[in-house]
């Protein structure tokens, strides 16, 4: 908003918000940031869904980061905070931004905080997704996504209603390479070791961080998401 420019445009009715979701991977954190965008508006920055895009477009960063995400290790920080400031370029300034697997490192998050403020910007909440290992896994091994619109679903949890096609635009389910049982211990070996200590990072960062219980049904794990960003309760 501009202020003086109208007189709708203060106070601000909807708090335009930078948020960080943490969390291993197969915690949810996709699901919960597209249920509350769906909703409530915003962008949803998936570094994974950026990557494997380019993988897919076979363009030179997918080139250079396919070998990393085949075996379940990180793309260089370099490469990942290219890929940020190119898309935050095109992004309004008014538009609340949920980033999802991003940052993963404390170098990353660094890096983000500069490039944030290069837009008179900076992360506004944190908000850790947290479930046990062994959900993680079950969850991981069940997961399917839509190769034509990228519906996520779930074998065990929210299965297609006809199996292999996508519920909502009928293409085909197939299961992440990086989701077969080897690849996911190594993702969760990276995530204790290069991503957890963002949690404690962001801690003393003026962010306010919360942590949500991510063993609990779908709807409710956004409710109480919601609840951490202080914004409205239904879903
Ligand atoms: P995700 O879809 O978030 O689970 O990411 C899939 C894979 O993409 C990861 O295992 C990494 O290889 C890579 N990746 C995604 N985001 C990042 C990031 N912020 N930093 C480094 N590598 C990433």
């Amino acid at each position: 908003y501009e202020e003086g420019s109208s007189e709708d445009a203060w106070p601000p009715t909807v708090y335009v918000m930078v948020v960080i979701l943490l969390g291993p991977p197969g915690v949810g954190k996709g699901t919960q940031a597209v249920r509350l965008i769906d909703s409530v508006g915003g962008e949803h920055i998936s570094t994974g869904d950026l990557l494997r895009e380019a993988c897919r477009d076979g363009t030179d960063l997918g080139l250079e980061a396919q070998g990393f995400m085949d075996k379940g290790e990180l793309v260089p920080d370099l490469l990942i905070l290219d890929l940020i400031r190119d898309h935050l370029s095109t992004t309004d300034s008014e538009t609340s931004i949920v980033f999802d697997g991003f940052p993963r490192t404390i170098a990353q998050a660094e890096g983000l905080d500069g490039v944030l403020l290069d837009v008179a910007r900076g992360v506004s909440e944190v908000v850790v997704f947290e479930a046990p290992e062994d959900e993680l896994i079950k969850r991981l091994s069940g997961r399917r996504s839509c190769t034509d619109c990228g519906a996520v679903f779930n074998l065990h949890f929210d299965p297609p209603t006809s199996e292999g096609e996508c519920g909502r635009c009928a293409g085909p389910l197939v299961q992440r390479s990086d989701d077969q049982p080897d690849t996911v211990k190594n993702r969760l070996r990276v995530y204790e070791s290069q991503t957890a200590p963002l949690i404690e990072h962001y801690s003393s960062h003026p962010a306010s961080l919360k942590r949500v219980s991510a063993v609990q049904p779908v709807n409710d794990v956004q409710l109480a998401f919601r609840a951490a960003l202080g914004i409205g309760l239904t879903v």
